[in-house]
């Protein structure tokens, strides 16, 4: 029994799991193919509350960090890590919430609500992705104004973004402390946005490159305060960290209970598969790893929620889930044999899927340094 939700939390689920069945799955596959997800999906999800849950209204749907929780579970046992929900609801809208102004937070934030904004953010480039302190992208200050100047990589939701979170160089003698972000609306002159990039998973998703060729920006457009942008992502980090760790322990739940009947059905040599023990050892292996993880991410949730979540901790989240998640994945797909390997089953997209949760949003490696540099 999970301790973390309440009744709230649990008929929300009920109504997110209806919305997963009756608006993604039967066209998941269409999306997949199209390399992107329509923004009418965006606009139904802000109309039945499944955007930015974690936010009073107007600014999102009134709930809590339990309300996200549900939306990034769901999402990922049903298969759906394509759907770049969680980049907008638990990165992009909290960064707004805690460092925009009035001005901004009104202007953005009840439109990504109601799914009429698609949020993005940018931080990634071509040369500086562990790595920080190498961000080449410019902002510079002329009169009321800021210019930006150049490129970012692997942006969720890029190619559907109304509103990009842009992570630039204000005072390059700084290094790290001499970065700051900026909101770019899409159709500013100078900026455009390459089509979404041919990934080996999340084909769902609109991941792209940004172009910033001078773009002009008024300065109330500055997010938070001028050359703080890298204190601002250390205090923001736990909880993307601990959004991807939720999706990737979901995902790979979802994949063992689909396993299990998997192997129920299917039959080797007059036996069905899970009447071998190798193969009962396999997913039992799988679920004793699941378990024990799925307490302690109820636990750094919970911690989350009371506003304790230490950067360490939430970096041990995200390492242990998405590393379980991998290699879960990889004896689970085993399983099911050469239709593991199909592009027709659930669970070889999910493995492909997962592949990015060991890098996205800080790799595993960067995890180790965190969590190393504290002992
Ligand atoms: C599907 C997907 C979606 C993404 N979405 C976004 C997004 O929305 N916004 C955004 O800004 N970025 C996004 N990213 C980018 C992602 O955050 C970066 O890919 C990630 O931070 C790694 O950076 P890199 O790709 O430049 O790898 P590099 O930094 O070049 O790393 C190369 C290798 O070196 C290792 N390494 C790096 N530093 C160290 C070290 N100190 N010690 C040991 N090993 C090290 C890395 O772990 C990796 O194995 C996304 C990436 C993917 C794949």
């Amino acid at each position: 029994m999970r301790t973390i939700f309440r009744d709230d939390h649990l008929m929300f689920r009920e109504q997110v799991q209806r919305f997963i069945s009756e608006r993604i799955l039967p066209r998941y596959q269409q999306w997949e193919k199209d390399g992107i997800t329509p923004r009418s999906l965006w606009r139904e999800a802000g109309e039945n509350g499944l955007l930015n849950c974690s936010l009073p209204e107007p600014y999102g749907a009134g709930g809590d960090f339990g309300h996200a929780v549900v939306v990034i579970e769901e999402l990922a046992r049903a298969n759906c890590l394509g759907i770049g929900f969680s980049i907008h609801s638990d990165m992009v809208a909290p960064y707004l919430d805690r460092l925009g102004t009035a001005a901004q937070k009104d202007r953005w934030l009840p439109a990504m609500a109601r799914g009429e904004i698609i949020g993005a953010i940018a931080m990634t480039e071509p040369d500086a992705g562990s790595d920080v302190k190498a961000i080449r992208t410019r902002a510079i200050r002329d009169g009321d104004d800021f210019v930006i100047s150049g490129q970012k990589t692997w942006i969720t939701n890029g190619v559907n973004a109304g509103l990009v979170i842009v992570l630039a160089s204000t005072d390059p003698d700084m290094g790290a402390r001499g970065l700051s972000f900026f909101c770019v609306e899409e159709g500013l002159p100078g900026f455009s946005k390459g089509p979404a990039m041919l990934k080996i998973g999340q084909h769902a998703q609109d991941t792209c490159e940004l172009f910033f060729d001078q773009v002009r920006v008024p300065a109330d457009c500055l997010l938070g305060k001028l050359d703080a942008g890298f204190e601002y992502m250390g205090q923001e980090m736990a909880r993307e960290r601990l959004a991807i760790a939720l999706r990737a322990a979901a995902s790979a739940e979802g994949m063992l209970e689909e396993t299990k009947n998997y192997t129920r059905e299917r039959k080797v040599f007059g036996k069905r598969v899970i009447d071998y023990q190798n193969n009962r050892f396999v997913l039992a292996d799988a679920k004793s790893r699941l378990t024990m993880l799925r307490v302690f991410l109820d636990d750094c949730a919970l911690q989350l929620m009371q506003g304790t979540l230490d950067p360490v901790t939430a970096a041990i989240a995200k390492l242990n889930a998405t590393e379980i998640q991998g290699q879960v994945l990889d004896d689970l797909l085993q399983l099911h044999g050469g239709y593991g390997y199909s592009a027709e089953y659930g669970i070889g997209r999910a493995w492909a899927d997962a592949r990015a949760l060991r890098i996205l949003g800080g790799s595993s490696e960067i995890m180790r340094e965190i969590i190393g540099r504290s002992l």
